[in-house]
């Protein structure tokens, strides 16, 4: 029974994604081909016509390419991973995107915690959640990552001081093509829960009590 709610799931987040992909790729499509329809026509604005049909392009491309990471076959390295060494990584990627809007990050650990994953899945669900962070985030404040463990389970956090999310959408993360930013592809929380299900993690979002919201995730960190 378990086996067939799994697969039906799968199925219908299949079919949601056929449509947002049909509808995502045929607006920029449809809007490709009246720029060239009207550069064809010998229209005089040349230049601003390129650069709208070049961010067109770019919005497929980024589409395109976070579509192919889902569709990888799902290979399998789960070891034991220092996670703290992990969020280190991330935080040192991200870094210059933070800097430019005065964001610092904090990350509480308490020596380094094994976690049984996936290191470059974990690595990818690090980066969609605090890149979200730092995008929420108007202007300066701390992105905070907390790491802990409990008995089997391992804790991780990560806190922004953006905005916090609106109750009304807060159920519709995740969902494909499901955003609130001009230029968001709306995949990256649905890459994020679908690579926390395989590692059956649980992730709960929740907006703070003073100010942002949090990403928070539960690992059981067995090897089931
Ligand atoms: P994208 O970033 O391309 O919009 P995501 O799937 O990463 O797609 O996020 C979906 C939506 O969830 C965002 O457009 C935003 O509205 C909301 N969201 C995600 N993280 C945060 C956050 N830390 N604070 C506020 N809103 C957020
Ligand atoms: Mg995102």
């Amino acid at each position: 029974l378990e086996n067939m709610m799994v697969s039906y799931e799968k199925m219908s987040i299949a079919g949601q994604l056929a449509a947002g992909v049909a509808h995502e790729i045929r607006n920029p499509l449809t809007s490709l081909k009246g720029f060239l329809q009207l550069l064809q026509a010998g229209g005089a604005q040349k230049e601003a016509y390129y650069n709208i049909m070049i961010d067109e392009i770019k919005k497929m491309e980024q589409i395109t390419s976070e579509l192919l990471y889902i569709s990888k076959p799902l290979t399998d390295f789960r070891q034991m991973e220092p996670l703290g060494t992990m969020v280190a990584d991330i935080i040192k990627l991200l870094t210059p995107q933070a800097k430019i809007k005065g964001i610092d990050f904090i990350l509480n650990t308490a020596g380094d915690v094994l976690l049984y994953c996936d290191r470059s899945q974990i690595k990818q669900v690090l980066i969609n959640i605090v890149k979200n962070a730092i995008e929420a985030m108007e202007n300066e404040g701390t992105i905070t990552i907390d790491i802990s463990k409990s008995q089997s389970c391992v804790h991780l956090k990560i806190i922004d001081e953006g905005p916090g999310i609106d109750d009304a959408i807060i159920h519709k993360l995740g969902e494909p093509f499901f955003t609130t930013k001009e230029n968001g592809t709306g995949l990256g929380l649905m890459v994020t829960k679908q690579i926390l299900e395989r590692h059956h993690a649980d992730l709960q979002i929740y907006n703070n009590q003073t100010k942002g919201s949090t990403f928070d995730i539960t690992f059981y960190n067995t090897k089931s």
